[in-house]
């Protein structure tokens, strides 16, 4: 590839020997046909390898814009390239919304669903969860249409890239909703002790970020209907707008100031104009049981001498659980513990190992997308469905069309 191409962090260089724009699904079937080796690139936003190839890179980017709300008003579909960002205001327009965003809407919505990507909420599942049908291009060159019909959505949605290329998606809308975003500083450690559960049920959405120099939290950030004053669980509110690294521009964040706003313009953290967290950075995050979340944060606070050094900010946040094979959240409310590392791999790599270790206990499952460094049989053990996601890919690419080395050594 004369092009170097990179993820969005710049930490992976793909080896691929061509990238490819294709503008039409006609286009894409033929680039399959040809045998691969062909994965397919989202907006790139994952940081390890899963994405990379030897062989033929896809861009799905240049496909034609399709957002097609159904005649009920109660799903949309759209292309496999589109972003949230796009898709938000496209439905915005329309009256519509989706349950939930990721804090970016900068990333592609087949990229985004095939890692299992999420917001907070104790009452909202993970993106994946939005998905009703799915369109792909399987290893045989056919075009598979799943629906919630069929025993094998569950299984696809969350697809790793592995069972095919995704050419087009039907999500769940919901009627638009406003919300308002508060932030609060310092969240002393006592109250996360005694009230964890009920500070992440206490808004639509909760985050609360650490970045681990101390044991209390440095912020809490509230999307929520209800207006707030006051304090909250002893944090005191903000007295200007935050961003969620410290040191970084506050511009680049969503509405603080608790006004009400569209539900796009108020649930991811970071604006579609501005780079979203840090930029130079690498991310991974673990999921735990919700009832484990405060042994999890207990155990990252016993290797916090450690963490602190290379981390920008760790959040923390709630997912509920749902029924999909691969989702970290399977069958499990969930307590995820998201790092935001520096962009430095050797010095980040053992510190993953250490967080890992401390978390071995309450059967952590990583986020697909993010750093991680479980041996695959952990990882495996991980997923309770793990072996009918084997014989799923098995049988829509039979011949490894869509298999990378990342791909071969987990499965
Ligand atoms: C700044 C930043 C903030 C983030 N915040 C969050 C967050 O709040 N919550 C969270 O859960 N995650 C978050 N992430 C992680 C991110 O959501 C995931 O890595 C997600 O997969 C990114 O989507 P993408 O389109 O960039 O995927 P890519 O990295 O491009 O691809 C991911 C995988 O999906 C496959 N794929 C992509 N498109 C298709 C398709 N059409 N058909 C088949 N396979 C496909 C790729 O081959 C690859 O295996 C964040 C990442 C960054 C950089």
């Amino acid at each position: 590839m004369s092009e170097r191409v990179t993820n969005w962090a710049g930490n992976v260089v793909f080896g691929a020997r061509r990238l490819h724009r294709p503008s039409s699904v006609d286009q894409v079937r033929s680039l399959v046909a040809s045998g691969g080796p062909l994965r397919v690139l989202g907006s790139g936003h994952s940081f390890n390898r899963m994405a990379d190839t030897t062989g033929d890179l896809v861009s799905l980017a240049g496909l034609p814009r399709v957002v097609e709300v159904s005649a009920d008003r109660t799903s949309v579909r759209i292309d496999g390239g589109i972003r949230y960002g796009e898709l938000a205001v496209a439905l915005e327009k329309e009256g519509l919304a989706l349950h939930n965003t990721a804090s970016l809407p900068h990333i592609s919505v087949a990229g985004a669903v095939a890692t299992a990507t999420h917001g907070s909420g104790v009452r909202h599942a993970n993106l994946a969860t939005a998905v009703s049908g799915l369109e792909f291009i399987s290893g045989t060159g056919d075009l598979v249409t799943l629906s919630r019909d069929s025993s094998d959505l569950a299984g696809a949605v969350v697809g790793l890239g592995a069972p095919g290329v995704v050419t087009a998606l039907t999500l769940d809308v919901v009627p638009s909703f406003a919300l308002r975003q508060y932030v609060y500083d310092t969240v002393p450690r006592a109250s996360i002790s005694e009230h964890l559960p009920e500070m992440l049920a206490d808004g639509y959405s909760v985050s609360l970020f650490t970045d681990w120099t101390g044991m209390d939290a440095n912020m809490a950030w509230l999307k929520r209907a209800e207006p707030m004053s006051g304090p909250w669980f002893g944090a005191t509110p903000a007295d200007g707008p935050r961003h969620p690294v410290p040191g970084r521009p506050a511009q680049n964040s969503t509405d603080q100031s608790g006004e009400p706003g569209p539900w796009h313009t108020r649930l991811p953290h970071f604006r579609m104009e501005f780079t979203p967290s840090s930029g130079a950075e690498l991310q991974s995050e673990w999921h735990v049981a919700a009832v484990d979340g405060l042994a999890a944060i207990d155990a990252v606070a016993s290797i916090r001498a450690r963490v602190a050094p290379v981390l920008q900010v760790c959040e923390i946040r709630a997912i509920a659980a749902d029924e999909l094979w691969l989702s970290p959240n399977y069958q499990r409310d969930s307590v995820a513990l998201h790092f935001t590392w520096i962009a430095d791999t050797d010095a980040v790599l053992p510190v993953v190992a250490s967080v890992e270790e401390v978390l071995e206990p309450l059967h952590p499952r990583p986020h697909w997308g993010k750093v991680f460094t479980m041996a695959p049989p952990s990882v495996r053990a991980a997923f309770p469905r793990f072996g009918d996601f084997q014989d799923l890919v098995r049988r829509y690419d039979p011949s490894g069309v869509f298999r990378n080395r990342w791909l071969d050594e987990l499965l």
